[in-house]
């Protein structure tokens, strides 16, 4: 059965979660030093060595506009991916790929750019929403988009989710301390990747943070080292991982956490010595 889409309200915006799919990933591989500890500590046992690993986006609704915070994995089914149903969860709430104004790319990881575009009946890779402008960091670019990576292996969702859209004219690369919109700022938190960003949302006194890939799963509250294989700098994501922790529990800010169990919105607290996370 189809998950419900679960909205919350920040202030004047509406953030609807659009679960795009679930994997299943062995923590011994994406977390050699700590899987076995976590798999024990924090691991469901029925399902050990595999972590599941959610993939939500996030659409928000500011005054008329539709801005969506990532798009999942798309609908290729590249060997060794899941197949992404954002486009399912969309039709569902009603809302068209043409009523996207804006999406944000937190980062270039293909679980994040996936939906960016579609392939044509010729194969060639199409923006999905027709009507959108994509931001994309330009720290990304720098590092993504260089001759060495981007005909790597595995990386074919640069051209097609990347590169086709700034070639189209509907890209647009930008630093993280320009503004999304008078409510909407980029927060860089690198490490994840070198240009990742984080969306902080700000209305009528209330606030939330969608964290991209600043973490994965909830064992990193207790552990923010615990950083898994895909962190291109394992050191700058766990100190930005904790930094940001700390900022969310002290500010009580919401978080919309894409990686951790659908929908993912919920408060960090500090209880004593210990971090937990209260949904919302
Ligand atoms: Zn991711």
């Amino acid at each position: 059965m189809a998950p419900e889409a679960r909205v919350i309200r920040v202030g004047d915006i509406d953030v609807t979660a659009l679960l795009d799919s679930v994997v299943l990933c062995d923590a011994r591989q994406f977390l050699p030093l700590f899987g076995q500890e976590m798999l024990l500590s924090y691991g469901d046992a029925a399902e050990a060595p595999l972590v599941r690993l959610p993939t939500t986006c996030f659409l928000a609704r500011s005054g008329s506009k539709n801005i969506l915070f990532d798009t999942g994995i798309g609908n290729r089914g590249r060997s060794g991916e899941a197949m992404g149903y954002l486009d399912r969860r969309l039709r569902e709430i009603r809302v068209a790929p043409e009523d996207i104004d804006l999406v944000v790319n937190t980062h270039m990881h293909n679980d994040h750019v996936g939906w960016n575009t579609v392939d044509d009946e010729r194969g060639t890779a199409v923006p999905f929403f027709p009507s959108a402008t994509f931001l994309f960091q330009a720290a990304e670019a720098d590092h993504w988009l260089r001759p060495e990576r981007i005909d790597q292996p595995g990386h074919q969702h640069l051209r097609q989710c990347v590169m086709a859209l700034a070639e189209a004219g509907k890209a647009k690369f930008c630093s993280a301390d320009e503004s999304i919109d008078r409510q909407i700022n980029f927060v860089s938190t690198p490490g994840h990747t070198p240009g990742h960003v984080a969306i902080g949302i700000y209305s009528a006194g209330e606030r939330a943070m969608i964290l991209g890939d600043v973490t994965h799963y909830q064992a990193q509250l207790d552990h923010p080292e615990w950083s898994p294989v895909w962190d291109t700098d394992p050191k700058q994501s766990a100190a930005t991982r904790q930094r940001m922790f700390e900022e969310l529990s002290s500010s009580g800010s919401v978080v919309a956490a894409g990686h951790w169990p659908y929908p993912g919105f919920g408060r960090i607290l500090q209880v004593e010595h210990t971090r937990i996370f209260q949904a919302v």
